[in-house]
């Protein structure tokens, strides 16, 4: 069991109180884009919308990469030295990244933006104390209040676009409260019987608690735990004795454990099937629909409603998923 640093402390927002101090862009420097880095895409995600035309954004983790586990490269550190603003997400999500982005905040803008969500909605660590579930991502309600702080910081460095900043941030909120609603709608299809999600790790709390599901991962919180055996002997006996029929792989995460809870199963009398690959800790691929949070969100919730006995529309929300569910 690997133990974080910085895992049993909440983070700070670090650098909000800090963009006056570095000043805001002069006249000369209006028209140019504020420079972000970001480490996960769905950060580069919400900055690249909500920001706009004023923004330039660039992503460290792409698709299939877990933050859990991240490490910064010489070329991240080069990029996040020469970028005006970085955003990572905090809540011990990058845990590797912590001392660094203490650090980087004396130099400039350094924003958590997960930690933008009032600590009352978040859930608590299951082993930690004073830390919390990182994945908010997954609740598009709480996604929502990370959008808006998104957008006072953006608005605040670019006040020359703030109109534009507020009708993006507008439109983003406006679609993650209709993905929302349609998360509502599709999953309350799915028999209350099967609402349970069995995942490689524990990323779906917020979705869980967000839409009736019980949430079983064979990780806990972060993929840097290792699994073990006990764990995976428990969910087999939770798989057979409730005839739990899918369970469901993590485009970030081995499929290792996953195997071996399915052979379990089987070795048992008990046919398993995978339910589809869901985006966890990182989006699809870039430049498609699921590359995008929104098509992340609608993919894993039609794939779960799918997979668990519920009805879904052709190809999701508004028909833009890859065929192939
Ligand atoms: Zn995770």
């Amino acid at each position: 069991m690997i133990r974080h640093r910085g895992m049993t402390r909440r983070q700070t927002l670090l650098g909000l109180a800090g963009i006056g101090a570095f000043g805001l862009p002069g006249r000369a420097q209006a028209a140019d884009r504020l420079s972000v880095v970001t480490t996960t895409g769905m950060l580069g995600d919400v900055v690249t919308r909500v920001g706009g035309a004023a923004v330039d954004v660039q992503s460290l983790l792409g698709p299939g990469l877990d933050p859990h586990a991240f490490r910064a490269t010489r070329s991240d550190i080069v990029a996040m030295a020469r970028a005006d603003m970085v955003v990572w997400h905090g809540l011990g999500l990058e845990a590797q990244l912590v001392p660094f982005m203490e650090d980087l905040a004396a130099k400039k803008p350094v924003i958590a933006l997960g930690e933008a969500v009032p600590q009352d909605r978040l859930i608590p660590h299951d082993e930690y104390a004073d830390a919390f579930d990182p994945h908010i991502w997954m609740d598009p309600g709480l996604w929502a209040l990370a959008a808006a702080a998104a957008h006072d910081i953006l608005a605040e460095a670019r006040p020359e676009a703030a109109a534009e900043i507020a009708a993006n941030a507008e439109t983003y909120l406006q679609d993650a409260t209709r993905v929302g609603a349609y998360a509502r709608e599709v999953l309350s299809t799915v028999p209350e019987d099967a609402r349970v999600l069995v995942t490689a790790h524990d990323a779906f709390g917020y979705f869980g608690r967000a839409f009736g599901f019980e949430v079983l991962g064979i990780q806990g919180i972060s993929t840097e735990s290792e699994a073990g055996l006990n764990r995976i002997r428990d969910l087999v006996d939770v798989l057979v004795d409730r005839r739990i029929g899918a369970v469901f792989v993590e485009s970030s995460v081995s499929d290792r454990n996953m195997r071996a809870l399915i052979e379990g199963a089987a070795a048992r009398g008990h046919d398993v099937a995978v339910g589809g690959e869901l985006f966890s800790d990182a989006m699809g691929p870039q430049g498609s629909y699921e590359g995008s949070w929104l098509g992340m969100i609608d993919h894993n919730v039609t794939t779960i409603a799918a997979a668990l006995g519920g009805r879904v529309p052709d190809r999701g929300m508004d028909g833009r998923l890859s065929a192939g569910l």
